[in-house]
């Protein structure tokens, strides 16, 4: 059953999300990154929809051959290239790896070559820029917009596609959800993991590749053309690209990991999965880059230390609080955790077959200080990010407000899903530590 909450939701978002993101680049584009003076414009009769939409670039043949260059190689590191950076680095979980076991009770193995993607193509990205010159390095910004149209055709293809495919050939039907609305199975997917053949995982490769490969690269191009246009790179052009490549090669480091998370465990793969990961993570998640590039704000030491120390500290917070959950669930509690063994509510639930099953719910580290503290370290990285771009305009500020959303939406969610699968257990745990994200607040 959906609600009508959920249903209008659904419906919204597939309607606006698209123009959100034009909104945010046509900005930028056309109006110095403000997002108040285009709508000042429109209201004041000074331009209309239509002249916006006839000044922002359109669909070019170039940037669909680079589109489909990139997305080609991505395919081909993703299916072609067995991993071997875990043979050489110790402590890398690479190469073949098995996911969490779906509802359906099958547990999909998974080729985990994303760190090595992301280092041949930035290697290769380093190399052209300083010796081949077969491309400019500002080569992204300069198709910004005409590579939009053809993340949104990847987008919406693959959504399509994944729809179509649940209807017809599911890789597994046993884990297929249907709601009886279509606009929600469009959006919130339908087939668990779609897979073509063996190994073409359509949630790992969309999440990973095009999205999070792209993310430091995209940043790159901006900083190239920082230097292209004004001789010389600020320091928070720097500061953005250390602090999100850390975030984008933690999430690599990661992958086997992330197999684990809810985004693989438990959502079905829609368009909400596939648009998102082809145009809304590439374009909004990088935003603060692109506004660099029209105002290359220089931070002052202490600013530029203080941005830097907040984007650290987010990201301690955030890696250790997941290792911590990590080693606890891994070890059933038999490990150390800050010097000590880990408290913990035991707790049971019953599974769809029937069966019942016992867990354990830690409650001491980061996880006795708030039941999501693995998200404000996250979002306190983001205000980072958000920050070394100063105060001049809103625009860099997308990002926080947007990934605010998410996180409470997401411990929401999943704080509902922990409810209904643990019932009287989990009032023990919200018990014993009362807040979701800031002690003492929320
Ligand atoms: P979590 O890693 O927090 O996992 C939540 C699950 O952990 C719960 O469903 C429950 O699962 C288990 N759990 C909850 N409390 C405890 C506890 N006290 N002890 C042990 N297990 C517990 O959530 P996500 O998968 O959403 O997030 C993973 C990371 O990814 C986060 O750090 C988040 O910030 C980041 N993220 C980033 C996004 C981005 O766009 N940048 C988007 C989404 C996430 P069970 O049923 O097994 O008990």
């Amino acid at each position: 059953e959906v609600d009508w909450f959920s249903l209008i939701s659904v419906i919204s978002l597939l309607c606006f999300a698209p123009f959100i993101v034009f909104f945010f680049v046509m900005a930028c584009d056309q109006y110095q990154c403000s997002v108040t003076q285009p709508l000042f414009d429109l209201v004041q009769g000074k331009t209309t929809l239509l002249s916006i939409w006839a000044r922002a670039p359109s669909f070019t043949w170039s940037a669909a051959k680079i589109y489909a260059v990139w997305v080609t190689f991505q395919v081909f590191l993703y299916m072609c290239v067995p991993d071997v950076v875990h043979k050489v680095i110790p402590g890398y979980a690479g190469g073949v790896q098995d996911g969490a076991r779906t509802p359906a009770g099958l547990i999909n193995k998974y080729e985990i070559n994303g760190l090595q993607s992301w280092i041949i193509t930035h290697v290769l990205w380093a190399v052209n820029a300083h010796s081949l010159h077969w491309f400019p390095p500002t080569i992204i910004f300069d198709h910004w917009i005409p590579l939009m149209w053809c993340a949104n055709i990847l987008g919406y293809t693959v959504s399509t596609f994944a729809f179509i495919k649940a209807h017809h050939f599911p890789t597994n039907a046993e884990d297929c959800k249907f709601t009886g609305n279509i606009f929600y199975n469009f959006m919130m997917g339908i087939e668990f993991n779609p897979r073509i053949g063996k190994w073409f995982d359509f949630k790992l490769f969309f999440n990973g590749r095009p999205g999070i490969v792209a993310w430091t690269l995209i940043n790159l191009s901006y900083m190239a053309k920082q230097q292209e246009l004004y001789g010389q790179v600020s320091n928070s052009m720097i500061l953005v690209n250390v602090l999100q490549a850390l975030y984008v090669l933690d999430f690599f480091w990661n992958e086997a990991w992330y197999l684990k998370t809810i985004d693989i465990c438990h959502d079905h793969f829609g368009w909400y999965l596939g648009w998102g990961d082809c145009v809304w993570l590439p374009y909004l998640y990088t935003l603060q880059g692109l506004y660099l590039v029209y105002h290359p704000v220089q931070l002052t030491n202490i600013q530029a230390l203080a941005v830097l120390s907040l984007g650290l500290a987010g990201y301690y917070i955030f890696r250790s609080t997941n290792r911590q959950k990590d080693l606890f669930r891994r070890t059933e509690g038999a490990c150390s955790i800050w010097g000590r063994k880990p408290t913990y509510i035991e707790c049971s639930y019953r599974s769809s077959d029937g069966g019942v099953h016992r867990s354990k719910l830690m409650t001491s580290g980061f996880w006795g200080v708030a039941r999501h503290f693995n998200y404000t370290g996250d979002l306190m990285g983001s205000l980072a990010y958000c920050a070394a771009c100063g105060f001049g305009h809103v625009l860099p500020y997308f990002y926080i407000v947007y990934m605010t959303i998410l996180l409470v939406h997401r411990c929401v969610r999943d704080e509902h899903r922990c409810s209904s699968k643990y019932g009287k257990d989990w009032t023990r745990y919200t018990d014993a530590v009362p807040y979701r994200l800031i002690p003492g607040l929320f």
